[in-house]
Protein backbone atom coordinates (compact mmCIF):
# COMPACT_ATOMS: atom_id res chain seq x y z
CA UNK A 1 0.00 0.00 0.00
CA UNK A 2 1.12 3.82 -0.63
CA UNK A 3 -0.89 4.94 2.51
CA UNK A 4 0.92 8.33 3.45
CA UNK A 5 2.95 8.61 0.36
CA UNK A 6 2.17 11.10 -2.17
CA UNK A 7 2.54 10.84 -6.11
CA UNK A 8 3.20 13.56 -8.83
CA UNK A 9 2.05 12.35 -12.53
CA UNK A 10 2.75 14.36 -15.40
CA UNK A 11 0.42 14.25 -18.35
CA UNK A 12 -2.23 12.33 -15.78
CA UNK A 13 -5.63 13.87 -17.81
CA UNK A 14 -5.73 11.23 -20.03
CA UNK A 15 -4.56 7.68 -21.38
CA UNK A 16 -1.51 5.74 -19.54
CA UNK A 17 -0.84 9.07 -16.97
CA UNK A 18 -4.70 8.74 -16.08
CA UNK A 19 -4.46 5.03 -15.71
CA UNK A 20 -1.45 5.07 -13.49
CA UNK A 21 -3.27 7.88 -11.29
CA UNK A 22 -6.58 5.31 -10.93
CA UNK A 23 -4.08 2.88 -9.71
CA UNK A 24 -1.88 4.94 -7.43
CA UNK A 25 -4.65 6.60 -5.69
CA UNK A 26 -6.29 2.83 -5.27
CA UNK A 27 -3.25 1.73 -3.68
CA UNK A 28 -3.62 5.00 -0.99
CA UNK A 29 -1.35 7.16 -2.88
CA UNK A 30 -2.61 11.38 -2.59
CA UNK A 31 -2.48 12.32 -6.47
CA UNK A 32 -1.35 15.37 -8.45
CA UNK A 33 -2.76 15.66 -11.52
CA UNK A 34 -1.33 17.61 -14.64
CA UNK A 35 -1.71 17.68 -17.77
CA UNK A 36 -3.74 19.68 -20.67
CA UNK A 37 -7.43 19.76 -21.52
CA UNK A 38 -10.99 21.16 -20.55
CA UNK A 39 -10.54 22.97 -16.92
CA UNK A 40 -14.54 21.54 -15.87
CA UNK A 41 -13.61 18.07 -17.25
CA UNK A 42 -10.67 17.92 -14.97
CA UNK A 43 -11.99 19.29 -11.91
CA UNK A 44 -14.75 16.61 -12.37
CA UNK A 45 -12.12 13.98 -13.08
CA UNK A 46 -9.98 15.10 -9.97
CA UNK A 47 -13.42 14.96 -7.93
CA UNK A 48 -14.11 11.75 -8.79
CA UNK A 49 -10.45 9.90 -8.05
CA UNK A 50 -10.49 11.78 -4.73
CA UNK A 51 -14.17 10.56 -3.81
CA UNK A 52 -13.78 7.03 -5.47
CA UNK A 53 -10.45 6.18 -3.62
CA UNK A 54 -10.92 8.89 -0.59
CA UNK A 55 -7.34 10.02 -1.16
CA UNK A 56 -6.65 13.62 -1.15
CA UNK A 57 -6.05 14.83 -5.40
CA UNK A 58 -5.12 18.01 -6.97
CA UNK A 59 -4.92 19.15 -9.95
CA UNK A 60 -2.00 21.96 -11.58
CA UNK A 61 -1.90 22.45 -14.86
CA UNK A 62 2.09 23.30 -15.83
CA UNK A 63 2.81 23.24 -19.08
CA UNK A 64 5.60 20.90 -19.86
CA UNK A 65 6.93 23.37 -22.28
CA UNK A 66 7.83 25.88 -19.56
CA UNK A 67 10.57 25.56 -16.98
CA UNK A 68 9.29 27.44 -14.41
CA UNK A 69 5.99 26.54 -14.16
CA UNK A 70 7.45 22.96 -14.01
CA UNK A 71 9.98 23.49 -10.85
CA UNK A 72 7.06 25.44 -9.07
CA UNK A 73 4.29 22.60 -9.85
CA UNK A 74 6.93 19.95 -8.06
CA UNK A 75 7.44 22.29 -5.34
CA UNK A 76 3.87 23.08 -4.73
CA UNK A 77 3.09 19.51 -4.81
CA UNK A 78 5.30 18.88 -2.00
CA UNK A 79 4.24 21.76 0.10
CA UNK A 80 1.04 21.14 -0.58
CA UNK A 81 0.41 16.73 0.40
CA UNK A 82 3.75 17.08 2.84
CA UNK A 83 5.95 15.01 0.49
CA UNK A 84 6.30 14.00 -2.89
CA UNK A 85 7.60 10.20 -3.19
CA UNK A 86 6.81 9.15 -6.41
CA UNK A 87 7.22 11.07 -9.63
CA UNK A 88 6.22 9.66 -12.87
CA UNK A 89 7.20 11.28 -16.27
CA UNK A 90 4.60 10.84 -18.54
CA UNK A 91 3.54 13.83 -20.65
CA UNK A 92 4.19 13.18 -24.16
CA UNK A 93 3.29 14.28 -27.92
CA UNK A 94 3.90 12.36 -31.02
CA UNK A 95 4.69 13.40 -34.81
CA UNK A 96 4.81 11.11 -37.20
CA UNK A 97 6.70 12.24 -40.80
CA UNK A 98 9.88 12.21 -42.77
CA UNK A 99 13.02 13.83 -41.27
CA UNK A 100 12.81 16.51 -45.02
CA UNK A 101 9.30 17.21 -43.73
CA UNK A 102 9.78 17.06 -40.32
CA UNK A 103 8.60 20.92 -38.97
CA UNK A 104 11.26 22.33 -36.62
CA UNK A 105 9.33 23.36 -33.99
CA UNK A 106 7.44 20.11 -33.91
CA UNK A 107 11.30 18.19 -33.51
CA UNK A 108 11.56 20.54 -30.39
CA UNK A 109 8.36 20.70 -28.74
CA UNK A 110 8.32 16.73 -28.95
CA UNK A 111 12.57 17.12 -27.28
CA UNK A 112 10.60 19.80 -24.51
CA UNK A 113 8.14 17.75 -23.60
CA UNK A 114 8.67 14.17 -23.80
CA UNK A 115 12.65 14.08 -22.66
CA UNK A 116 13.72 17.90 -21.00
CA UNK A 117 10.53 18.40 -18.67
CA UNK A 118 12.26 15.25 -17.17
CA UNK A 119 15.13 16.88 -16.38
CA UNK A 120 13.17 19.49 -14.63
CA UNK A 121 11.07 17.62 -12.88
CA UNK A 122 13.45 15.31 -11.38
CA UNK A 123 15.74 18.18 -10.54
CA UNK A 124 13.57 20.05 -8.42
CA UNK A 125 12.28 16.26 -6.80
CA UNK A 126 15.51 15.14 -5.51
CA UNK A 127 16.25 17.22 -2.61
CA UNK A 128 12.65 16.15 -0.83
CA UNK A 129 13.45 12.56 -1.80
CA UNK A 130 16.83 12.91 -0.48
CA UNK A 131 15.95 14.60 2.92
CA UNK A 132 13.15 11.53 2.86
CA UNK A 133 15.51 8.96 2.09
CA UNK A 134 12.99 7.49 -0.08
CA UNK A 135 11.37 8.13 -3.82
CA UNK A 136 10.63 6.69 -6.71
CA UNK A 137 11.06 7.93 -10.53
CA UNK A 138 9.19 6.59 -13.21
CA UNK A 139 9.96 7.82 -16.71
CA UNK A 140 7.64 7.14 -19.79
CA UNK A 141 9.50 5.73 -22.19
CA UNK A 142 8.87 3.57 -24.66
CA UNK A 143 9.51 0.53 -27.12
CA UNK A 144 10.99 3.41 -29.04
CA UNK A 145 13.65 4.22 -26.39
CA UNK A 146 15.26 0.77 -27.45
CA UNK A 147 15.04 0.75 -30.90
CA UNK A 148 13.79 3.16 -33.70
CA UNK A 149 10.78 2.93 -36.40
CA UNK A 150 10.83 5.32 -39.85
CA UNK A 151 9.12 8.45 -39.23
CA UNK A 152 9.52 8.97 -35.50
CA UNK A 153 12.44 10.97 -35.69
CA UNK A 154 11.96 13.38 -32.97
CA UNK A 155 10.31 10.85 -31.15
CA UNK A 156 12.83 8.17 -31.23
CA UNK A 157 15.70 10.53 -30.41
CA UNK A 158 13.55 11.93 -27.23
CA UNK A 159 12.93 8.32 -26.09
CA UNK A 160 16.25 7.16 -26.27
CA UNK A 161 17.36 10.45 -24.29
CA UNK A 162 14.89 9.40 -21.87
CA UNK A 163 16.55 5.77 -21.29
CA UNK A 164 19.88 7.62 -20.77
CA UNK A 165 18.48 9.93 -18.24
CA UNK A 166 16.83 7.01 -16.49
CA UNK A 167 20.50 4.76 -15.73
CA UNK A 168 22.12 8.42 -14.64
CA UNK A 169 19.42 9.65 -12.36
CA UNK A 170 19.19 5.70 -11.18
CA UNK A 171 23.43 5.71 -10.54
CA UNK A 172 23.51 9.59 -8.53
CA UNK A 173 20.77 8.86 -5.92
CA UNK A 174 21.33 5.00 -5.34
CA UNK A 175 22.85 5.34 -1.97
CA UNK A 176 19.47 6.87 -0.89
CA UNK A 177 16.92 4.54 -1.54
CA UNK A 178 15.48 6.40 -4.53
CA UNK A 179 15.19 4.34 -7.45
CA UNK A 180 14.57 5.51 -11.34
CA UNK A 181 13.47 3.36 -13.87
CA UNK A 182 11.87 3.79 -17.27
CA UNK A 183 8.78 1.69 -18.56
CA UNK A 184 8.88 0.99 -22.51
CA UNK A 185 5.71 0.35 -23.72
CA UNK A 186 4.81 -0.76 -27.32
CA UNK A 187 1.72 0.41 -28.48
CA UNK A 188 -1.01 1.11 -25.86
CA UNK A 189 -4.44 2.02 -27.30
CA UNK A 190 -4.74 6.00 -26.05
CA UNK A 191 -5.82 9.21 -27.71
CA UNK A 192 -2.10 9.55 -28.87
CA UNK A 193 -2.10 5.90 -30.72
CA UNK A 194 -5.20 6.95 -31.73
CA UNK A 195 -4.37 10.25 -33.30
CA UNK A 196 -1.22 8.51 -34.90
CA UNK A 197 -3.17 5.70 -36.65
CA UNK A 198 -4.56 8.27 -38.75
CA UNK A 199 -1.28 10.08 -39.17
CA UNK A 200 0.02 7.13 -40.53
CA UNK A 201 -2.88 6.01 -42.34
CA UNK A 202 -1.86 9.82 -44.80
CA UNK A 203 2.25 8.91 -44.30
CA UNK A 204 1.58 5.28 -45.53
CA UNK A 205 -1.62 5.71 -47.64
CA UNK A 206 -3.17 3.19 -45.87
CA UNK A 207 -6.32 2.10 -44.43
CA UNK A 208 -7.10 2.15 -41.14
CA UNK A 209 -7.35 -2.08 -40.60
CA UNK A 210 -3.67 -1.95 -42.43
CA UNK A 211 -2.35 0.71 -40.30
CA UNK A 212 -3.46 -1.16 -37.08
CA UNK A 213 -2.52 -4.70 -38.56
CA UNK A 214 0.38 -4.11 -40.94
CA UNK A 215 2.46 -1.55 -39.25
CA UNK A 216 1.53 -1.12 -35.47
CA UNK A 217 0.35 -4.77 -34.14
CA UNK A 218 2.92 -6.20 -36.55
CA UNK A 219 5.35 -4.99 -34.45
CA UNK A 220 4.33 -6.77 -31.11
CA UNK A 221 4.07 -10.49 -32.07
CA UNK A 222 1.65 -10.76 -28.96
CA UNK A 223 -0.75 -9.22 -31.92
CA UNK A 224 -2.79 -7.15 -29.46
CA UNK A 225 -2.45 -3.65 -27.61
CA UNK A 226 -0.49 -2.69 -24.23
CA UNK A 227 -3.67 -2.29 -21.75
CA UNK A 228 -3.61 0.65 -19.68
CA UNK A 229 -4.48 -1.28 -16.42
CA UNK A 230 -1.24 -3.26 -17.06
CA UNK A 231 1.24 -0.44 -16.70
CA UNK A 232 -0.62 1.08 -13.84
CA UNK A 233 0.41 -2.15 -12.39
CA UNK A 234 3.97 -2.48 -13.52
CA UNK A 235 4.18 1.28 -11.67
CA UNK A 236 2.83 0.02 -8.91
CA UNK A 237 5.23 -3.04 -8.38
CA UNK A 238 8.03 -0.20 -9.15
CA UNK A 239 6.58 2.37 -6.32
CA UNK A 240 6.72 -1.32 -3.67
CA UNK A 241 9.74 -1.96 -1.65
CA UNK A 242 10.25 -5.61 -3.27
CA UNK A 243 11.44 -3.54 -6.28
CA UNK A 244 13.73 -1.64 -4.12
CA UNK A 245 16.86 -3.39 -6.30
CA UNK A 246 15.54 -2.59 -9.31
CA UNK A 247 17.17 0.54 -10.75
CA UNK A 248 18.26 2.11 -13.83
CA UNK A 249 16.18 -0.22 -15.69
CA UNK A 250 14.19 0.53 -19.23
CA UNK A 251 11.88 -2.11 -18.80
CA UNK A 252 9.73 -3.69 -22.27
CA UNK A 253 6.44 -3.66 -21.94
CA UNK A 254 5.31 -4.47 -25.74
CA UNK A 255 4.25 -8.31 -26.04
CA UNK A 256 7.82 -9.25 -27.29
CA UNK A 257 8.76 -6.73 -29.55
CA UNK A 258 12.07 -6.02 -28.71
CA UNK A 259 13.17 -9.47 -28.44
CA UNK A 260 13.12 -9.47 -31.81
P1 LIG B 1 -2.12 10.76 -24.23
O1 LIG B 1 -2.11 11.68 -25.40
O2 LIG B 1 -3.36 9.96 -23.95
O3 LIG B 1 -1.76 11.55 -22.90
C1 LIG B 1 -0.69 12.47 -22.89
C2 LIG B 1 -0.81 13.35 -21.68
O4 LIG B 1 0.23 14.33 -21.73
C3 LIG B 1 -2.14 14.12 -21.61
O5 LIG B 1 -2.58 14.19 -20.28
C4 LIG B 1 -1.73 15.49 -22.12
O6 LIG B 1 -2.58 16.53 -21.65
C5 LIG B 1 -0.34 15.61 -21.55
N1 LIG B 1 0.45 16.64 -22.21
C6 LIG B 1 0.74 16.78 -23.53
N2 LIG B 1 1.44 17.90 -23.73
C7 LIG B 1 1.61 18.48 -22.53
C8 LIG B 1 2.23 19.68 -22.08
N3 LIG B 1 2.84 20.54 -22.93
N4 LIG B 1 2.20 19.96 -20.75
C9 LIG B 1 1.57 19.14 -19.89
N5 LIG B 1 0.97 18.00 -20.26
C10 LIG B 1 0.98 17.69 -21.56
O7 LIG B 1 -0.85 9.81 -24.43
P2 LIG B 1 -0.46 8.37 -23.82
O8 LIG B 1 -0.54 7.41 -24.92
O9 LIG B 1 -1.17 8.12 -22.56
O10 LIG B 1 1.09 8.60 -23.55
C11 LIG B 1 1.65 8.81 -22.27
C12 LIG B 1 3.14 8.55 -22.32
O11 LIG B 1 3.38 7.19 -22.69
C13 LIG B 1 3.89 9.41 -23.35
O12 LIG B 1 5.14 9.79 -22.83
C14 LIG B 1 4.06 8.46 -24.51
O13 LIG B 1 5.15 8.80 -25.32
C15 LIG B 1 4.27 7.16 -23.78
N6 LIG B 1 3.99 5.97 -24.59
C16 LIG B 1 2.75 5.76 -25.13
C17 LIG B 1 2.54 4.64 -25.91
C18 LIG B 1 1.21 4.34 -26.53
O14 LIG B 1 1.13 3.40 -27.35
N7 LIG B 1 0.13 5.05 -26.21
C19 LIG B 1 3.58 3.74 -26.15
C20 LIG B 1 4.82 3.99 -25.58
C21 LIG B 1 5.01 5.11 -24.81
Amino acid sequence: TLENKSALITGSTSGIGLGMARVLAASGANITLNGLGDADEIEALRDSLAQEFDVQVRYDGANMLKQQEISKMVNEAEDALGTLDILINNAGIQYVSAIEDFPDDKWQAIIDINLVSNFHTIKAALPGMKKRNWGRIINLASAHGLVASPYKSAYVAAKHGVVGLTKTVALENAEQMITCNAICPGYVRTPLVEGQIDDQMAVHKLSREQVINDIMLVAQPSKRFVEVEELGQIALFLCSDAACSINGISLPVEGGWTAK
